[in-house]
């Protein structure tokens, strides 16, 4: 069973709205970087064993420090994301680039950061030299096909997936690039996404295990890391456990020293870029609830909406609710938990079960440390809310101001004006 807590008490959580209004995601630091110790606790056995954080779960700047001090780099796929992890301290090869769909301009900033560039196709070899040149160190992410029996919920199944480079294309393409006189070679796949069960790691690892393999035999070439995606998933769900990590460390070692030793690739570095495990629990939207209403189903209508958490209308996602000060209070009331969008999907909860609650009560929704404040838009005019930082000290750091009317308008000719004197007045519009 996974614990819904909070890091914080009711009366800590008022203090901290007094200072920065809802709605507004909130990360426990502690937490994650104890969570970010445990992964790598995972896989001390495996040699240089790296963490990329996928920079898009969530693009903070201050996370992405945090993970750095930790020893954890980061897996970008855009220009914005390089700069980001640039701006954090997280350079050369600490970032790995596994793009796809990449214009040359973002490949060429990879390489000025000396990060690993992972390609997604055969024909990125030739883009790639022709625009940048082709670098000492290359990656290449492998699409399994048909040959991985079973899709994942998120990503579907793999022939179906625009990612990576075919069995055939991959072997031909570390042909190609030693030719070209690569001397150092990665090999990356990322098939799972928020997937529960240890075993599929298992699996994902024993496949590229022996793609490692037949690479070497086939081509001669060696490759020198291993990286095996992200997609650890996380239990949303009080009901559902967290992935036994133990579990994959210790049958992943066990692989490794059944095919890697033998096979003559020890030492082979093994990395993951795992991103809604390391924040995805540890970040927490808050909200107040302002309007009730009754109709042919009961309303609670939030502050907060789609725009600040959108993975519930975009998957059905279920994420879990604590209406604050009302946790022990029988949850015998049934409520479709609502945004202001002019969608009617725009719902963090549907019939789901709740305490009576009243418009002023606090609503904090769970798990939103991941793809949250990250997949934000402004649809409807909405603005992306602030990121807060709970600090081990107890203090709170604003780490993302809210958005203001002035930034919806920034891309606009129009209401400059009428913004500046408003500002100046302290009013709105
Ligand atoms: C999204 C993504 C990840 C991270 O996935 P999580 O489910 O957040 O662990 C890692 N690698 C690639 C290539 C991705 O697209």
């Amino acid at each position: 069973m996974a614990k819904k807590k909070l890091p914080f008490t009711e009366a800590k959580l008022k203090e901290i709205i007094r200072q920065y209004p809802t709605p507004f995601h909130i990360y426990d630091e502690q937490a994650i970087r104890d969570n970010a110790r445990r992964l790598l606790a995972t896989f001390d056995w495996a040699p240089g064993f790296k963490e990329y954080f996928a920079v898009k779960a969530t693009p903070n700047p201050y996370l992405l420090s945090i993970l750095r001090e930790e020893g954890i780099g980061a897996d970008c796929s855009s220009m914005a994301e390089l700069i980001l992890a640039e701006r954090a301290g997280i350079t050369g090869e600490s970032i790995m680039f596994t793009s796809n769909d990449t214009p040359w301009e973002e490949y060429q900033k990879a390489a000025d950061l000396g990060a690993i560039i992972n390609l997604d196709d055969i024909t990125h070899i030739e883009y790639l030299e022709k625009h940048v040149g082709i670098p000492e160190v290359i990656s290449f992410r492998y699409n399994p096909g048909p040959l991985l029996k079973g899709g994942n919920t998120i990503i579907g199944y793999p022939e179906e997936a625009k990612y990576g480079l075919t069995h055939e294309q991959i072997l031909r393409a570390y042909r190609i690039v030693k030719d070209k006189g690569v001397k150092r070679f990665g090999l990356h796949t990322m098939v799972i996404s928020n997937e529960l069960n240890p075993y599929s790691f298992v699996a994902t690892a024993d496949m590229m295990f022996e793609l490692a393999l037949e690479i070497h035999r086939t081509t001669g070439v060696k490759v020198e890391f291993i990286n095996l995606g992200g997609g650890i998933g996380i239990p949303y769900r009080p009901e559902q456990e967290a992935v036994d990590l133990e579990l994959v460390g210790r049958e992943i070692k066990r692989l490794y020293a059944e095919k890697i030793v033998p096979g003559g690739l020890h030492p082979l570095k093994l990395a993951m870029e795992c991103g809604r495990m390391i924040t995805g629990p540890y970040g927490y939207l808050v909200a107040t609830a302002i309007h009730k209403k009754e109709i042919y189903k009961n309303y609670i209508g939030l502050d907060a909406c789609m725009a600040n958490l959108m993975r519930p209308a975009l998957y059905g996602s279920y994420h879990h609710i604590t209406v604050v000060g009302k946790e022990l209070l029988p949850h015998d009331r049934i409520y479709d938990v609502t945004g202001s969008l002019c969608e009617n999907n725009d719902k963090f909860a549907i019939d789901r079960a709740l305490p009576p609650i009243e418009p002023g009560d606090i609503v904090v929704i769970h798990d939103a440390g991941a793809h949250g404040h990250a997949m934000g838009f402004n649809y409807n005019g909405k603005l992306r809310s602030a990121e807060l930082l709970l600090r081990p000290d107890g203090s709170v750091k604003l780490i993302r101001r809210a958005e203001t009317l002035a930034d919806y308008f920034a891309t606009l000719d129009i209401c400059q004006n009428e913004l500046s004197l408003a500002a100046a007045a302290k009013k709105p519009l």
